[in-house]
């Protein structure tokens, strides 16, 4: 959210789970009519094709797939978190019941069965898709390849595969 005095302020409580009830930000309290312009930024693993969690991973637990998914193995991750502090996009977690790092993986197992991710199938504005990028014909493919899209955090040098159209500067 961008206040009238251009401050720029960030929260998600619960991931945005429970949705926004209160007019607090980040602990304070906000008026509406101060509020320039607001919006919500859904984050999830970028699934980069230059993944620093891959990269630091010391067992290969975290491995990219040849058609470029970002997965974790959960019999080989030895739990070191490692891959948790090098994601620049904060998108991983050591998951409390598994004992293991873990992070959206594209829903690996929809996908290759010819299924949308569910996150994709479930969202009842069309606000996500997914494309293959190797199929020019791809109707997201050409959204990605003719329009002004945006990704997080370019200057890491990640090349991140996670694309938004219309991303505001104040997101980063
Ligand atoms: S967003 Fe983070 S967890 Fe996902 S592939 Fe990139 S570096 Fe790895
Ligand atoms: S927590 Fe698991 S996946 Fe992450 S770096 Fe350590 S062993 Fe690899």
């Amino acid at each position: 959210m961008v206040t009238n005095d251009g401050t720029t302020h960030i929260d998600s409580p619960m991931g945005g789970r429970d949705g926004y009830t209160s007019m607090e930000m980040d602990g304070e309290e906000i008026d509406p009519d101060d509020i320039k312009k607001a919006f919500f930024v859904p984050k999830l693993c970028n699934q980069c094709d230059n993944p620093a969690c891959v990269q630091v991973c010391p067992v290969g637990a975290t491995y990219q797939t040849n058609d470029g998914v970002v997965l974790v193995d959960r019999d080989w991750c030895i739990g070191c978190g490692y891959c948790i502090m090098a994601c620049p996009y904060g998108v991983r977690f050591f998951h409390p019941v598994h004992k293991v790092a873990d992070k959206c993986n594209f829903c690996y197992h929809r996908i290759t069965k010819g299924m949308e991710p569910a996150c994709v199938e479930c969202c009842s504005f069309g606000a996500r898709r997914i494309a293959n990028l190797k199929d020019p014909d791809d109707p997201v493919t050409k959204i990605i390849t003719t329009e002004r899209v945006a990704v997080l955090k370019d200057e890491y040098g990640t090349k991140p595969h996670v694309f938004y159209l219309g991303l505001d500067a104040n997101v980063r």
